[in-house]
């Protein structure tokens, strides 16, 4: 079970989850002594950043890859996880380019509401969870510090690129969701089920609309800076 660092210290070695490659390259090229090796059949970076121990894992794309980066990481002996990449924005005045930190993940496309269950509801437990406040905290703060505009919230995730305006409403006023992915909630879920404390960040890449398809790989330009300015700066 996570006990919380004395003196409020971030956890090291500190998980870093990325689904692609493209999304953790600079954190990858930042790190001091770094010390690849493959764990679950993903690959597992460790180093340092800023002198702190860092772990990380290039999941793949969808919730049975992140459910399996969160065991690597766990197995690697990470402390605590924070996912980063990008996300359709849900939620109204979301622009490219803003952080999402999650509040809370579901997976929507969870569904047993046929024996009368609430959506997102499987097998005894809510598909995914409460993102760690202390965390997710220090990511606000850090997106705050690099000038980027950041929102909390809810996020869901599927085994879907939502690229339609009538999928993404269904899933906001379902879910109440300001954000959607293909990760999150899958690794919140394999997370608390290890004890590990997990908080996701998000950029947002595209609108999960009409025109996602098109806006999704444009912005994948700038995941790799930012992804890198965010976790430099949570490092104190
Ligand atoms: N480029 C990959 C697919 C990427 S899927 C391929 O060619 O196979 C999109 C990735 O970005 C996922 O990791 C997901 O978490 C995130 N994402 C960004 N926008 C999304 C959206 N509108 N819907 C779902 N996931 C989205």
């Amino acid at each position: 079970m996570y006990v919380k660092p004395q003196g409020g210290a971030l956890p090291q070695p500190l998980g870093i989850l990325a689904a692609m490659a493209v999304e953790g390259q600079a954190i990858e090229a930042a790190l001091a002594v770094p010390q690849s090796r493959v764990i679950l059949g993903r690959p597992v970076v460790s180093g340092l950043l800023k002198g702190h121990r860092v772990l990380l894992a290039y999941g793949g794309v969808g919730k049975v890859n992140a459910a399996l980066a969160v065991a690597a990481l766990a197995d690697a002996g990470a402390a605590a996880i924070v996912l980063v990449g990008t996300a359709g924005g849900l939620a109204a005045g979301l622009k490219t380019g803003d952080a999402v930190v999650a509040t809370d993940l579901i997976q929507h496309d969870v569904d047993v509401t046929a024996f009368g269950r609430p959506a997102g509801f499987i097998d005894g437990e809510m598909a995914g969870g409460s993102a760690d406040a202390d965390l997710s905290d220090r990511l606000v703060a850090a997106v705050t510090q690099i000038g980027q505009t950041v929102r909390r919230g809810r996020i869901a995730s599927g085994d879907q690129f939502v690229a339609s305006q009538i999928r993404s409403r269904e899933i906001a006023d379902q879910f109440d969701a300001v954000a959607v992915e293909m990760e999150g909630a899958a690794a919140a879920q394999a997370a608390r089920q290890l004890g590990l404390p997990l908080a996701v960040l998000r950029w947002v890449s595209d609108g999960a609309d009409d025109q996602a398809a098109d806006d999704f790989p444009k912005f994948l330009a700038h995941i790799a800076d930012l992804d890198l300015a965010a976790v430099k700066a949570m490092i104190v």
